[in-house]
């Protein structure tokens, strides 16, 4: 074991976008050209001092590598990619930079992150099945790699002078290279993982340098190790015995802070093999475990005997408060496994929870008092601590609190509702079921006569600043409910003549109306609550505020029939409605935990099935139902996806198989590798499917080729991450690509998502190089 004390609780990370968004604000301002970056960083400092004094407030030790260190300016990942100074040539950056090992500017950092001119950022993607997105690395076999960045070191030095000693938090160098992927140009036979021995010689340097500046533990982050990846277990288990006999071979203390492995979102024992087992064979001296998605241990294992067990028993995933009672006695069978060392720590990072519940003052006490955030959840940390190191009776007051507050929530009005579990029996096979899709296309042409090449867009046109400051009056009570009915129709018109005037052939009403495209249908569906502040991280200044889904889901009326209504009695063109699926719904909520989640996707399924059926009664012929978050939820394990895909696709055709054979029923997915869902993405029996692919080059055109789709698929040819407006040639290359790889009569033109973050100046010209650009491929058909 090691000489350095393990404080008896923590946590894996902690917002760091601020309690009031202090972070966004700071960067959105540098970006803009508002603040220098001078005061960016002094922000960043305010903020992480203040973090880390209230970890302490809340009940961590201040002194021992309990307070983790989880900043970051963007994203965790890119943070690596910084450390490293793995920049990819096309970012153009000096070779002497690096062969100095000198930092990336903050401006190169974020460059990597959001582009500028002709360099396209890196590519973004979920992380592990959560809604926060990291950016991809990039690494070929010639990619600068090399200690580069010290910020981490100091970043501990200043809590360190402030007299807090915090627990460096990073990505560990297996998991890295696992998320990285090739660099374009590198031999198909290359890996990322064939550059781990100079991967892991940084990390190497950067511990030894944490040592130098006196920190006992560094945290590195291994959530690769409970994932079925791509890459086989062997492969997987060389690197990680590897890395980690490199980097403990140097002396605790001199050469390095005690290693603690962080193992995320699931259990590390899977089918293809125990990388606990494998971790335990090591030398690092602590390994945090995930047990809320993973499993206990089922035997004792000998070589925890000499390491630090840091059980993760609070959920750092969802909203509820803990029955302590029951957590606590999970506690106890862990420090049966025979660990040299327990501590009581988070399931993840709680980087997916907003801050604090005593921040929502409208909430209902009775929902309230069941909720616990990153907040709630130190102090649920800092209770089973001192519970596991003075038993029961040192907390008694505090677990029998928790057990009463999750009794009651599961007694509260609402939670069971008679009429909704009823309807929900009843359903039948058949009401999953549309008419053959031959059929339905044969109509659907005759209906909308539309182009081949159709294009459309994805849903959203820019959220302007004009439509926030009106939301935000309404919210405020500045301005009534007609004026803003009124200044929000005024938006869809505005919108349905630019896209008349730019010629696309399915138009949409642009959601103006729409806070976020879960908050609004949660905010219209008896079973959700919204909250004031509870926002959390999705990527770089990006923050959505998830409602929470307390009870059960019906729809009082419907929700989106005016807004597609006037839109189209403002044009002779098709019109799409636009709906959010089941599975989305809950992915982007904080979702009960007391019944299966089929259960309440059925619940939504079936308000939506209603909307769809209003909608249609209303007079529109196309409906999408947008699931980008199917992939998102896809179990990290082989073993778990087959009965996910079944719930979620059925879901999703409980929303939709209600629609007339008449109507098209598109649907749209936010994400380009979809090889392990390509199966559920034919089972969900849309009749058009809109996919991410500009960043990936249409890649996943052949491969729905291959797998037989015969369905529309519209492959997104502009990348809306990016400010960048892409050229005539640029798209009208990217159609021709897709129309290549699959029947023409099959592909649709679109975006990649939706455009509300992007601001008109870049739209406008990006949708008019779209619709040229379709224009000229047509001509070559
Ligand atoms: N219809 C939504 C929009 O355009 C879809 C967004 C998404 O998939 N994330 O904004
Ligand atoms: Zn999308």
């Amino acid at each position: 074991m090691t000489n350095n004390p393990f404080p008896s609780g923590t946590v894996l990370g902690y917002p760091r976008i601020g309690r009031r968004r202090e972070l966004k604000r700071a960067l959105e301002a540098f970006w803009a050209g508002r603040t220098t970056v001078e005061e960016l960083e002094a922000t960043a400092r305010d903020l992480r001092l203040a973090t880390a004094r209230r970890l302490v407030e809340l009940g961590l030790d201040a002194g021992s590598g309990a307070v983790p260190g989880s900043f970051s300016f963007y994203d965790q990942v890119l943070d690596v990619v910084a450390l490293l100074g793995a920049v990819p040539s096309r970012f153009g950056r000096d070779a002497g930079d690096h062969a100095r090992g000198s930092r990336l500017t903050l401006e190169e950092y974020f460059t990597l992150a959001r582009g500028s001119g002709e360099d396209s950022p890196l590519e973004m993607t979920k992380w592990f099945d959560t809604n926060y997105h990291y950016l991809v690395p990039e690494i070929g076999p010639g990619t600068p790699v090399r200690f580069s960045d010290d910020r981490v070191v100091q970043e501990f030095a200043e809590a360190r002078d402030a007299g807090i000693v915090t627990r460096p938090v990073l990505v560990g160098p297996v998991t890295f290279l696992l998320l990285s992927k090739a660099a374009d140009g590198a031999a198909p036979d290359f890996s990322p993982l064939d550059r781990l021995p100079e991967v892991v010689a940084a990390y190497g340097e950067l511990l030894a340098r944490l040592a130098a500046a006196g920190a006992p533990w560094v945290q590195l982050d291994e959530p690769a190790l409970v994932t079925d990846g791509h890459v086989p277990f062997g492969e997987v288990a060389d690197a990680v015995r590897s890395a980690y006999g490199t980097l403990t071979a140097p002396a605790v203390g001199s050469g390095r802070p005690a290693v603690l492995v962080a193992a995320p979102y699931g259990g590390l024992q899977g089918e293809r093999g125990d990388a606990l087992a494998l971790l335990a064979g090591t030398g690092v001296e602590g390994v945090a475990l995930d047990l809320v998605r993973g499993a206990l241990p089922a035997a004792p294992l000998p070589d925890l005997a000499s390491k630090l067990v840091v059980a993760g028993v609070i959920d750092g995933h969802n909203v509820w408060r803990a029955d302590l009672a029951e957590r606590l006695s999970l506690l106890e069978r862990v420090s049966e496994l025979g660990a040299g060392a327990v501590a009581v720590g988070t399931s993840t990072s709680l980087l997916h929870v907003p801050h604090d519940v005593d921040d929502e003052t409208r909430l209902d006490p009775a929902l309230a008092g069941g909720l616990a955030f990153a907040d709630q959840k130190v102090r649920e940390v800092a209770v089973l601590a001192r519970g596991l190191a003075g038993g029961r009776a040192a907390v008694a007051d505090d677990l029998a609190a928790s057990v009463a507050a999750v009794a009651a929530r599961r007694a509260a009005a609402g939670v069971a509702v008679p009429a909704v579990r009823e309807r929900l029996a009843a359903l039948t096979g058949a009401d999953l079921d549309r008419a053959p899709y031959a059929e339905r296309a044969a109509v659907q042409r005759e209906r909308l006569g539309l182009p081949v090449l159709p294009t459309t867009t994805i849903g959203s046109f820019p959220q302007t600043a004009e439509i926030r400051a009106a939301r935000a009056a309404h919210a405020r009570g500045e301005l009534s409910d007609a004026d803003y009915a009124a200044a929000m129709r005024a938006e869809v018109a505005h919108v349905v003549a630019l896209q008349e005037e730019l010629g696309l052939d399915v138009l949409v009403h642009g959601e103006p109306e729409r806070n976020d495209m879960v908050q609004y249908f949660a905010e219209r569906l008896d079973g959700f609550v919204a909250t004031q502040h509870g926002w959390v991280q999705s990527y770089g200044s990006r923050c959505v505020r998830p409602p929470v889904l307390w009870g059960d889901v019906s729809r009082p009326a419907p929700m989106t029939v005016e807004w597609s209504e006037y839109a189209a009695s403002l044009t002779a063109k098709p019109v799409k409605g636009m709906l959010t699926g089941p599975v989305t719904i809950l992915a982007w909520s904080f979702v009960r935990d007391d019944q299966p989640l089929a259960d309440t996707a059925a619940q939504v399924a079936l308000a939506l099935r209603d909307e769809v059926a209003d909608l249609e009664q209303a007079g529109i012929g196309v409906v999408q139902v947008d699931e980008p978050a199917l992939r998102e939820l896809l179990p990290l394990r082989e073993a778990d996806r087959p009965a996910y895909l079944d719930w979620s696709v059925r879901s999703f055709r409980l929303a939709t198989a209600g629609a007339a054979t008449a109507t098209q029923v598109h649907t749209h997915l936010c994400y380009s590798e979809f090889g392990d869902v390509i199966g559920a993405i034919d089972g969900l029996d849309a009749d058009v499917t809109s996919i991410e692919a500009a960043r990936s080059r249409m890649e996943v055109v052949p491969e729905l080729a291959k797998a037989g789709y015969d369905r529309g698929v519209g492959p997104g040819v502009y990348d809306i991450h990016s400010p960048r407006v892409p050229s005539v040639d640029e798209v009208a290359e990217l159609v021709a690509l897709a129309a290549g790889a699959i029947d023409p009569r099959l592909v649709w033109v679109n975006p990649d998502c939706g455009l509300k973050t992007r601001r008109y100046e870049e739209t406008t010209p990006a949708l008019r190089h779209l619709v040229e650009a379709t224009r000229r491929v047509r001509e070559q058909l």
